[in-house]
């Protein structure tokens, strides 16, 4: 019999995104009989021990990966990263119902629309038609009366990254890192609440990992829904309710194998070294592909380039070109158009590296 894990395809989509191979054959291996259960992991009451050792593995491997200090709890909690587009200001906009958001793509413009429902949403950048780059901090209008300062540290759909913390004056930091996490060290200490959902960087879709600081805790206005309160979920160790336990299972075996594979550190330099390859492509083709972003805030995780000058035609050529090839869901995101390549850490360098033969073959094919 051929093995049915379809080894011959790549997966370049922004999420649900590629999961490690191992991850999903060890998932496979053990998907009829959990452990010393015989029953499956799906059918494992959550109130159990063998669930329980599951979540716990997960924290404390997370809290390992990312050396997340006893001050801060680590959720693990549903409704995705849009779930905590309204969980952050319900739970912290308390001090001065006003908060700062940092728009800078559409995923931030999203949460900071979210939190004009429960309080005053101050945009501190200037608006911007096209996000393809990111302010400088002295042009911001951060208002030191804010219960927190919003930003989306990579901004999925138009490829553009943070590569430093905002600076807040003692303002509570909150950042979305969905597409992101795990894909390089930062100091934690920086920040009172960040969360992510899996399904980019770390698992499948149905759970958001959550990390809050214990000094924002405890105070979620009344009309929070219990289980987006983070300090309910926090006494309850996440099991408030039936939490997405087959979703917890995979994510903690896909912080296993980040550990084995360098930890963060490891992610890092593959992140670098990936995105390099394609961005130098780019850049060498003498304007053949095309990234509208500003160079020091381009994605290491999500790529946007045209073809051709935003040649259409060509651009859909690239695309069934690359699905005959084994590459699949390189389409850009409809608001942006073109092609997408989003390098989370599943994705190896070999896979990067055919990615790139394709391109430098299709400039050569089709250059005037
Ligand atoms: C995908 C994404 C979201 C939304 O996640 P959902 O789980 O679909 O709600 C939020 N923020 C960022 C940065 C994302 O990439």
């Amino acid at each position: 019999m051929t093995d049915p894990a379809n080894t011959s395809v790549i997966n370049f989509g922004a999420g649900p995104a590629k999961i490690p191979q191992e991850v999903l054959k060890n998932v496979q291996r053990e998907l009829l009989s959990y452990a010393n259960t015989k029953i499956s992991i799906l059918e494992l009451s959550h109130r159990s021990n063998d669930f329980k050792k599951i979540i716990d593995d997960a924290q404390a491997s997370v809290r390992d990966l990312l050396n997340i200090p006893d001050n801060y709890k680590v959720l693990f909690m549903q409704g995705g990263g849009t779930g905590l587009f309204a969980a952050v200001p319900l739970n912290l906009m308390y001090k001065s119902g006003t908060a700062d958001y940092l728009v800078t793509g559409s995923w931030s413009a999203k949460a900071a629309k979210e939190a004009g429902k429960y309080g005053k949403v101050n945009l501190v950048l200037p608006k911007q038609s096209k996000y393809t780059e990111i302010p400088d901090p002295s042009t911001w209008n951060l208002d030191p009366n804010a219960a927190y300062v919003y930003y989306c540290d990579n901004e999925t759909v138009h490829g553009v990254e943070f590569n430093y913390i905002p600076e807040t004056n003692g303002v509570p930091l909150v950042a979305d890192m969905s597409s992101n996490i795990l894909s390089r060290p930062f100091d934690i200490s920086k920040f009172a609440v960040i969360f992510a959902g899996a399904q980019k960087n770390i698992g499948p879709a149905g759970v958001t990992l959550v990390i809050v600081r214990d000094d924002v805790l405890g105070n979620a206005m009344s009309v929070c829904p219990t289980i987006f309160d983070f300090s309910v979920m926090a006494n309850d160790n996440s099991v408030h309710n039936t939490p997405p336990t087959f979703q917890i299972y995979v994510m903690g075996r896909v912080f296993d194998w980040i550990k084995r594979n360098g930890g963060v550190e490891g992610m890092e330099k593959l992140a670098n070294l990936k995105s390099k390859v394609i961005y130098d492509i780019i850049e060498e083709s003498k304007g053949f592909y095309t990234c509208p972003v500003r160079r020091d805030v381009r994605s290491r995780m999500n790529i946007p380039f045209r073809i051709g000058n935003n040649d259409e035609e060509l651009e859909q050529e690239f695309l069934s070109g690359a699905v005959a090839r084994g590459m699949l869901q390189l389409k850009g995101h409809r608001s942006v158009g073109g092609i997408r390549a989003s390098l989370y850490n599943a994705v190896t360098e070999e896979d990067t590296q055919t990615l790139a033969s394709y391109m430098r073959w299709f400039y050569q094919v089709h250059r005037e």
